[in-house]
């Protein structure tokens, strides 16, 4: 299995730190908003790199956190709280924002087909693990306290920004943001004291005055909490490289005193809007799920759309571009529930062995959904083994084979089918065509086989 490391910009043969188990950790979602199409593109890539994993036999232990505090408008410590702005324009508490926008976060997930995460802790639930862990950078030597707020120092570390490769020449600190606290310009909030707003919604009492944790310390502490000192994969948007992630890796290894913390960054792509425009979540361009599905499309065909492009490539968005993913996949569907069998056979062990080596090459999704194709189209191989292949391949791409189901066709339909059968063995075309146009109606399309007709929904 080969997957491209952000920190070393090769593909590398992944190799975990245990034989058996992967420990993962994925940056979960913010909850003041609706998680938009990009972000869901985010954790479907999650998705598709933890299928890959349990297809390879790995047992996968998974944490994705909530991040219900301590993220501002801005990467750099400034701006406003996200959570509080989306209590005030909503007229609800941070708690009431917070548990909505987890419960659509799950829905969303759940019909996009996505595996739960093992874990998935709440930021709020962790704080004193947290403040612990703050202590424990505090006793190294790596903090100090300005303005109220206690500060990460990265001049403490000799590779800080190793990820991103930021630059820190004169020039390069001099284009981040100045905060007068700060030692260094990129050193970071890991406790806020002074609040800059009155009504601050969420605060706890900790040994460095009351207040609420910076936004990436409940990663560090919820990662080790869950997973153990050092991981095998981290992953996230590519946003998260030159700040999250930076100073995520910058605490982990002082607190550990080793590296690295982990072993393998992943990062996906955006979701962009066909005028380059970035969908984000602040922006009043976004779409969410539901959105598409008022508009007729299958949380799946997003799926199915999101699986064409590797995870890597910036993926563009556009109706015209989901509308042929629905197309796409109603065929596909179609074709899978003709094969559809009761019988336990094997699966073809040469398209099997070609999946495997195409999903793990750095997870080439849009490789393995060709394959589907392919295999459909091939006359040597028989419909039971088609069906057992595609039903392993579907482990790792998700789209619920397995579950689909004929649809059961009115009897209206069926009776006025044969009607129209009879009218064409009486050669009586005009009647024949009308009883068509009537079955249009009930949204179905007919057309003659050898068995005599064939129903399809449109
Ligand atoms: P947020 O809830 O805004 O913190 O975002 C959750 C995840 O979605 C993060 O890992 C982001 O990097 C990712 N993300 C945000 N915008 C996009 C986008 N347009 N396309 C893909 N991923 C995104
Ligand atoms: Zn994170």
């Amino acid at each position: 299995m080969k997957f491209y490391n952000t920190l070393t910009r090769k593909k590398e043969t992944f190799k975990p730190i245990k034989k058996t188990e992967v420990s993962l950790y994925t940056c979960g979602p913010t909850v003041y908003n609706f998680a938009h199409i990009g972000n869901l593109r985010g954790f479907m890539f999650y998705d598709f790199l933890k299928r890959v994993l349990l297809f390879n036999n790995f047992k996968v232990k998974h944490v994705m956190n909530i991040t219900d505090v301590g993220h501002l408008t801005s990467d750099s410590d400034q701006g406003e709280d996200k959570m509080l702005k989306g209590a005030k324009r909503e007229k609800k508490t941070v708690w009431e924002v917070a548990e909505f926008y987890i419960d659509s976060f799950k829905r969303d997930i759940k019909k996009l087909n996505i595996l739960k995460p093992t874990f998935f802790p709440r930021a709020t639930d962790h704080i004193t693990d947290q403040i612990n862990f703050i202590e424990k950078l505090e006793k190294k030597g790596f903090t100090y306290q300005a303005g109220g707020n206690v500060y990460f120092d990265t001049s403490k570390l000799d590779d800080y920004g190793k990820l991103s490769r930021l630059d820190l020449t004169v020039e390069g600190k001099a284009r981040v943001d100045k905060d007068p606290n700060k030692k260094n310009p990129h050193d970071f909030v890991l406790w806020f004291t002074k609040s800059k707003f009155q009504d601050q919604g969420m605060k706890w009492k900790s040994p460095f005055g009351t207040g609420y944790p910076g936004w990436h310390i409940e990663c560090s502490a919820m990662s080790m909490k869950f997973l153990g000192e050092k991981i095998d994969i981290h992953c996230g948007g590519i946003d998260h490289i030159p700040v999250h992630h930076t100073n995520e890796i910058a605490q982990s290894e002082a607190a550990i005193g080793k590296k690295p913390w982990v072993k393998y960054w992943m990062h996906n792509e955006f979701l962009v809007l066909s005028k380059g425009e970035k969908m984000a979540k602040s922006g009043e361009n976004f779409l969410t799920l539901s959105k598409l599905e008022e508009k007729g499309y299958s949380p799946l065909d997003y799926r199915y759309f999101c699986l064409g492009t590797s995870y890597r490539n910036p993926l563009m968005f556009s109706f015209e571009a989901l509308d042929s993913a629905k197309t796409s996949l109603k065929r596909l569907f179609d074709q899978v529930l003709e094969i559809k069998t009761g019988k336990k056979v094997s699966a073809n062990k040469n398209y099997l062995a070609t999946f495997t080596k195409e999903v793990n090459d750095d997870m080439n999704t849009a490789k393995g959904l060709a394959l589907v194709w392919e295999l459909l189209k091939d006359g040597s191989v028989k419909n039971d083994q088609k069906y057992a292949t595609l039903l392993e391949f579907d482990k790792v791409l998700g789209l619920g084979f397995k579950d689909l189901k004929k649809e059961k066709i009115p009897k209206e339909v069926v009776k006025l089918a044969e009607e129209r059968l009879q009218a064409r063995l009486a050669k009586d075309w005009k009647k024949s065509d009308d009883l068509r146009d009537k079955i249009a109606k009930f949204g179905y399309s007919v057309g003659d086989s050898k068995d005599g007709y064939e129903l399809k929904k449109e």
